[in-house]
């Protein structure tokens, strides 16, 4: 069976909702093809700075009663720093947490309320390309049980598949491997630090009591995300995407032997499985253009080298993504359309490119844990060098305007060469 669009979505995380609602906002036929069926779950801290709360609010989404935290609370070196989410002309003051569950559901229903056409259950298998050209002028897929064949055809496809970027990598669109790579685990647990209305970061854990045992490689993030439930996770950082190596099951047990107990971080308590995923960072896959294809979200590599945080970027990168492709519809030869969405990596590039490097030095930075650990002694405990920190590790800053931290982190990412 073959079914026809003005644009395929493969993929309907937040990168591939966001690309079809603002598709479909502007009147496109617009198909999105998801393996999974909605509700699923995605493995996620389920945090969400006010970079990716003002996306939410771009889009029209209703949070009404979702998590809402104010600002970030950071442990390391014996120090326990609060610093609130920024005062900022571009974003909210506050930042939200969901489950993956609801909220990649919230957000597909939008872009569906929209107009965009959703097709669960099939696993885009691999691009169709023009004979000629090479162009990607369409997909195959398997659907249903039956794992029945299928082609999808389109002017534009989007790979908005996640970190396997499947699609992406049968075009030979390969992963960089000297940008950062994270892998990062979490699991739920039902907890009176469900009412905490900060997000919470552990810059050092301790194999054992804290502060009499060894420093294990890594970080912690508790986070509240609502209906008395914590989603708590640890992740390590690489610069160059070599593998760790490192047992993240074991580093999350020692972590948990060691919380205070009034956390209730219990097997008892414990919600869904520890379970982990990699996080592709600082735009290692490119051309995030080329043939017909974009590439948007983690599927460009869109997730930040600070933070670990790649939701914001994949809404962002949906709707510059559609942006672009609406432009180029409109003109009337392939080459047209083409120049027109070449305008897309342009722009992702130019909001990001320069963050992400600096987002690079960092990660070569951190990754030994000698800096990392002067950096939290000697650090946190400067309230001014905090706020500062805490708007460059989270990207809460105003890009033009703004206070002097503002400035300041606008211009180095100016000066340093755009990933
Ligand atoms: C443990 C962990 C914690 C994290 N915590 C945070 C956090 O707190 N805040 C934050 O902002 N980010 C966080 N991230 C990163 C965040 O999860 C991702 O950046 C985000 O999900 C990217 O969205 P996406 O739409 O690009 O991809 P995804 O959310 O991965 O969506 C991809 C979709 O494509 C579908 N798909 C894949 N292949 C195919 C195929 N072949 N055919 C059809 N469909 C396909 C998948 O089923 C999925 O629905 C975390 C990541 C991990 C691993």
């Amino acid at each position: 069976m073959t079914d026809a669009a003005e644009v395929v979505v493969v993929g309907g995380g937040p990168a591939g909702a966001s690309a079809a609602y603002y598709l479909a906002m502007a009147g496109h036929d617009v198909l999105v093809v998801e393996k999974a069926t909605f509700p699923r779950d995605k493995i996620c801290g389920d945090g969400l700075t006010p970079r990716a709360v003002a996306e939410l609010i771009r889009m029209g989404v209703d949070t009404t009663g979702w998590a809402r935290n104010t600002g970030l609370r950071t442990y390391g070196g014996g120090h326990c720093v609060e610093v609130p989410w920024p005062e900022l002309a571009s974003m909210p003051n506050y930042g939200l947490a969901a489950p993956r569950e609801t909220f990649d559901d919230v957000l597909i229903e939008k872009a569906k309320e929209a107009g965009a056409r959703l097709e669960e259950g099939v696993t885009v298998t691999g691009p169709i390309r023009h004979e000629r050209t090479g162009r990607v002028i369409g997909v195959t897929a398997k659907a249903g049980p039956g794992r029945e064949p299928r082609e999808y055809r389109a002017p534009f496809i989007i790979d908005a598949g996640g970190v396997s970027a499947r699609l992406a990598t049968t075009v030979g669109r390969q992963k960089a491997m000297n940008r950062p790579m994270g892998v990062a685990y979490r699991t739920y647990f039902q907890s009176p630090q469900a009412e905490d209305s900060m997000m919470e970061s552990h810059l050092e854990l301790w194999e054992g009591k804290p502060g009499a045992s060894d420093l294990m490689p890594g970080y912690g993030w508790i986070f509240a995300v609502g209906d008395g439930l914590v989603n708590v996770g640890l992740g390590s950082l690489s610069s160059n995407a070599q593998p760790s190596g490192l047992d993240y099951r074991a580093m999350f047990a020692n972590w948990m032997a060691n919380v205070p107990a009034e956390w209730g971080f219990t097997e008892e308590n414990q919600v869904g499985k520890l379970r982990g995923a990699a996080l592709p960072m600082a735009f290692n896959r490119k051309p995030h253009y080329a043939d017909g294809l974009l590439l948007v979200g983690d599927a460009g590599g869109m997730v930040s080298p600070f933070n670990g945080e790649g939701i914001a970027y994949a809404l962002q990168s949906g709707r510059m993504a559609a942006d672009s492709i609406g432009q180029a519809l409109a003109r009337p030869t392939v080459s047209s359309m083409d120049a027109a969405v070449s305008e897309y990596p342009r722009m992702i590039r130019d909001e990001l490119g320069g963050y992400y490097s600096l987002g690079r030095i960092f990660a070569t930075l951190i990754e030994r844990p000698e800096i990392m650990h002067l950096c939290v002694k000697y650090g946190l405990p400067r309230p001014t060098l905090m706020r500062f920190v805490m708007k460059l590790l989270s990207d809460c800053y105003d890009r033009t305007g703004g206070d002097w931290m503002d400035r300041t982190i606008a211009a180095l990412a100016k000066a340093v060469p755009k990933a």
